[in-house]
Formats: C-alpha cells, sequence, structure tokens
C-alpha cells in the first residue's frame, strides 16, 4: 500500500523543515513495520509570500505543487491531492498543530474497513475566540450538513483515493469533505488525535473565512438536498406562492364588491399579484435550473451517484 501525504502550506518558514522531519520520521517508521511499501511527500506551496518555496526545495525526499498564487487552504488542498499517486491519503497542516506521529492510528483504524478515519482534536490548542466561533459553526453545521462526526475542522484525516474520483474541492469546502463523502456513501470514523499550540508563524484564519465557510454550507446543503431536482423546490415554492398570490386576489374582488369591510382592496390586491408574479418567476427559475442541472451532469460526465464497484460474475 502507498501512502500519500499532503499538506497545504502558506508562510510557514518556521515550520517546513520541521514538518518535513517529523513526516519522514512518521513514514519511516510505518516502512519498517510494513505497514505502507512505498509513501510520497507532497507539499504545496500556496502562493508564499516568505522563504518557504526556498526551503521546501532542500527537502529530500518531496513532491512540491507550487501554486502560481495564494488560491487558499482548500485549493491547495486539492492540488495535493490530485497529484497524490498513493492508495490512501493523509492530509495535514503545515503549522505543526497536527502531529505525523498519528498517521499510524489513522490507519490502524482504517484498516478495520473504513473508507475515511478522521482526526479528532479532542484538546484543542486554539486561542478561545476561535474554539468558540468553532462550537457556534458546529451548531449550526449539525442542522444543515450532519457528518456525524466531532471536529469536522481537523485537516488531520486519512482517505482512500477513490474518496476523491468525483470532487473538486473548492471556497471552504475542505471542512465539509466529511459531509460529502458520507452522502456519497463512503464509511467515515473518526479517532482522538494530538493538537499541539502553533509556535511558528500565525494563524491564517480571519472572520472573512468564516463567512465564506457559512456560505459554502448553505451551497453544500443545497447541492445535496435539490441539485438533482431544483425544481422540487423552486417549482414548489413558486405554486405556493402562485396559489396565495390568486387567494389574495380573489379575496380583494370580494372585497370590493360584496364584503363591507375595511381593508383596502387595492392593497390586497397588489400583494396578490406580487405573489402571482412572484410564483411564476420562481418557477420559472426551478425549469432553468433543471435544463442546467441536466445539461451539467451530461457534459462533465459527473454521475449525482457514487458506484463503488461493478461486480460481474458469469
Ligand atoms: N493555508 C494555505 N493557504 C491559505 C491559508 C492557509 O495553504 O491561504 C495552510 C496553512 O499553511 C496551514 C493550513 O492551511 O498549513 C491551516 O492554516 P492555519 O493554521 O492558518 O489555519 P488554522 O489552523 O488557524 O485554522
Ligand atoms: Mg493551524
Amino acid at each position: 500500500m502507498k501512502l500519500s501525504v499532503v499538506s497545504p502550506v502558506y508562510n510557514e518558514e518556521g515550520n517546513v523543515i520541521e514538518l518535513h522531519k517529523q513526516i519522514l520520521a512518521s513514514l519511516t517508521l510505518l516502512k519498517k513495520k510494513n505497514k505502507i511499501s512505498d509513501f510520497e511527500i507532497i507539499l504545496v506551496n500556496d502562493g508564499s509570500k516568505d522563504k518557504t518555496l526556498e526551503i521546501m526545495k532542500t527537502l529530500n525526499p518531496v513532491k512540491i505543487v507550487n501554486l502560481r498564487r495564494n488560491f487558499g487552504q482548500t485549493a491547495s488542498m486539492d492540488a495535493g491531492i490530485k497529484s497524490a499517486t498513493g492508495d490512501v491519503i493523509i492530509t495535514l497542516d503545515a503549522d505543526l498543530q497536527n502531529d505525523p506521529a498519528d498517521f499510524e492510528l489513522l490507519l490502524d483504524e482504517m484498516a478495520k474497513g473504513y473508507d475515511v478515519v478522521c482526526g479528532w482534536r479532542h484538546k484543542r490548542k486554539d486561542s478561545f475566540s476561535k474554539k468558540f466561533i468553532s462550537r457556534g459553526a458546529k451548531m449550526l453545521r449539525k442542522f444543515f450538513v450532519d457528518d456525524g462526526i466531532h471536529d469536522s475542522g481537523c485537516t488531520l484525516k486519512a482517505y482512500k483515493r477513490e474518496c476523491f474520483d468525483n470532487i473538486d474541492l473548492q471556497g471552504e469546502m475542505h471542512r465539509f469533505i466529511a459531509a460529502i463523502l458520507r452522502w456519497e456513501g463512503f464509511s467515515i470514523t473518526e479517532i482522538r488525535v494530538n493538537h499541539r499550540p502553533r509556535t511558528s508563524g500565525k494563524s491564517k484564519y480571519t472572520w472573512k473565512r468564516t463567512i465564506k465557510g457559512f456560505v459554502d454550507m448553505i451551497s453544500i446543503w443545497f447541492w445535496r438536498k435539490y441539485s438533482a431536482r431544483p425544481l422540487h423546490i423552486f417549482g414548489g415554492l413558486g405554486m405556493a406562492a402562485f396559489v396565495f398570490g390568486v387567494a389574495l386576489t380573489v379575496l380583494a374582488f370580494l372585497v370590493k364588491f360584496f364584503l363591507h369591510v375595511s381593508v383596502s382592496y387595492i392593497t390586497l390586491f397588489n400583494f396578490g399579484l406580487f405573489f402571482c408574479t412572484a410564483g411564476i418567476v420562481s418557477f420559472t427559475a426551478g425549469m432553468i435550473s433543471d435544463i442546467a442541472i441536466k445539461t451539467y451532469y451530461k457534459t462533465e460526465h459527473i454521475r449525482p451517484y457514487n458506484i463503488k464497484e461493478v461486480i460481474d460474475i458469469s
């Protein structure tokens, strides 16, 4: 079994050497114990502005994926994963907060038959504000995209290669990989892993990433629920709005000609017209999305489902 270790690196000049050292030590030990037959270390330089790249070039063995500019953690993970050739891929942060000594735990758990093993930083060494935001985000996530694990944000995870056959990571989606894979039908588990304080360099986490993460969450929720049938939500909403609009319009006429109540029939009528129009617009949007999504699945050769294997007995 070949193992690929992938780490996104952005302005981590004070960490890369030690990171590589610790990864290599862990991999060498795994090889000695015959738990892996071969390995590769993939470091993705995400447009670092310090000496990170120069330092990376002094390491050995290493495969450097050098991005043209800073694309963000998710994109750099995607780039690293796509250039991985191993049967199993382990991702981890480059800031030494994740511990390469945990690789063995991940692999042992995977050997029990799981497709994905997630690290759970049960004793997280981060600032209070970060843990606080993280807690809030977790509650929201539970509601919208439940992945069934404690710590979606932990980069230290092990995946079987085929997990990524169907997936492009974008935006701030690295936190939702487990959720996406769970919907695809992969088996997922978690284990407690070590977490260390950041001793060199700065955290790149900002409130902007929190907002992007929120938007991504809504997008993933929508995609999972309605991507195969957008007409259900737009058409459903549209029809409800239309019926409501018709009812208001009828009420407006009743008020004008039959009922003698002090309600402005003009206002009712306007509201009625508004809801009818909104209904038609929403329904039309639904039909257009339906066409768009069908075209998407056809041209991209992407299927809204995931086949594990085809067993042909004859
Ligand atoms: N990172 C990256 N590109 C970015 C921001 C971060 O590749 O634009 C890397 C960073 O070098 C680190 C990992 O992603 O290896 C996690 O980043 P960081 O430690 O700053 O985030 P935190 O752990 O504070 O959430
Ligand atoms: Mg960190």
